[in-house]
């Protein structure tokens, strides 16, 4: 059986370990600073405290929901997703020596799990990601197929700053989660809906975006219009979105209380019909490579030749990353757990450099025609 959880946007949840420091607006009320105050003294939060380390009983959880992932998928129709970390974060500088590593591998031994890395701390993943290195089975590569990978973003400034960094690390899904919505956000640019040479290149790689308002007794307000905005924004670009809750302290934009019966906002009968919207990514990551496909290219074509050519040259190319990435997921499926064997890893690489290539000539000539901001 899966370990239960009361995040309606996931199955399970995992911590490598407890605690963490608070690092922006979104971190203030944090509950899982809250509950460690209540049950460790707190002793496990803020810069320099000992971050709290899990049995090694609780870490053989994920391999037995990995053994019964037949029948949960019969129960539930899709793959078990297992939100990690929801006491701490992944990629936490202060993280326990050697724990993250061995998080890794625990992610690399449940490949029928679906892992939701969501992090407050975007600039520090690309240095603690497992290290690519030519040959190496435990390589990040272009992303593993199970995780999923996220960020906090709770206002046009976190946005702004962190979807660049995010877009830039190679992942099957990235996701966003906008909890606590704290303000109005525009996503139109990084959803792919404007031309190129906007704040985010016009790059429509965002996969997947939650919304929520913040629970607690010291919930701050969440206007429900900031959400509709969202909301409309995904639909239109053809982006799954997912409304997790009003949050305690709903309001109009005149700071009216809207009325909600229960402490987190979470009855969807009380929701304004716009709201009501509970997706999720179509198929998982798995599924992608099955079908050869990936949504790098939802935004609209863009007028200038050169950058159509530019454009087909990077879809054949990342064609024939996902053919290779296919080829990988085939062996394992075949048994082979080591992952490497008769793997062309040199192929892969060079797949995934000349799709790196190719968008940085497109960034490059996006400027050239406007530039970004
Ligand atoms: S990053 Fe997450 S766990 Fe850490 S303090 Fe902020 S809200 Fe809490």
């Amino acid at each position: 059986m899966s370990k239960e959880t009361g995040i309606s946007w996931a199955d399970s949840t995992f911590n490598a370990w407890e605690g963490c420091t608070k690092v922006g607006p979104g971190c203030d009320n944090c509950y899982a600073n809250t509950r460690n105050n209540r049950f460790h003294e707190g002793k496990n939060w803020g810069a320099g405290a000992p971050r709290l380390l899990r049995s090694d009983k609780y870490w053989k959880e994920p391999l037995q929901w990995e053994a019964d992932h037949e029948t949960f998928f019969a129960e539930h129709g899709h793959r078990q997703r297992v939100f990690c970390s929801s006491l701490a974060d992944v990629f936490d500088n202060e993280a326990p020596a050697g724990q993250r590593e061995r998080l890794f591998e625990l992610i690399k031994a449940t490949p029928r799990l679906d892992w939701l890395l969501l992090t407050k701390r975007i600039g520090n993943v690309n240095s603690m990601l497992p290290a690519d290195h030519r040959g190496d089975p435990n390589s990040w590569g272009c992303g593993w197929a199970n995780v999923w990978l996220g960020i906090t973003v709770v206002n046009q400034e976190e946005a702004d700053r962190d979807i660049p960094k995010l877009l830039k690390i190679p992942a099957a899904i990235r996701f966003l989660s906008m909890e606590p919505l704290l303000g109005a956000v525009d996503l139109v640019e990084a959803l792919g809906m404007r031309e190129v040479g906007a704040r985010f290149n016009g790059w429509a790689e965002i996969d997947w975006v939650i919304v929520g308002g913040e629970s607690g007794v010291n919930a701050r307000p969440m206007v429900l219009g900031w959400a509709k905005e969202i909301v409309s924004q995904c639909q239109a670009a053809g982006v799954p979105v997912f409304m997790k809750q009003l949050g305690a302290n709903p309001t109009n934009r005149e700071g009216k209380p809207h009325l909600i019966s229960d402490k987190k906002g979470a009855v969807l009968d009380e929701w304004p019909q716009a709201l009501r919207v509970q997706q999720f990514p179509e198929i998982s990551a798995w599924e992608l490579l099955d079908k050869g496909e990936h949504k790098l290219f939802t935004h609209p074509p863009q007028p200038q030749s050169v950058r159509d050519a530019l454009e087909k040259a990077l879809k054949a190319a990342d064609a024939e990353r996902l053919r290779l990435s296919a080829e990988y997921k085939s062996r394992l499926d075949a048994g082979d757990s080591r992952m490497d064997g008769n793997m062309d890893w040199a192929r892969l690489e060079g797949a995934v450099s000349v799709v790196s290539a190719i968008r940085a000539l497109i960034e490059t000539e996006g400027e050239q025609n406007g530039g970004a901001g």
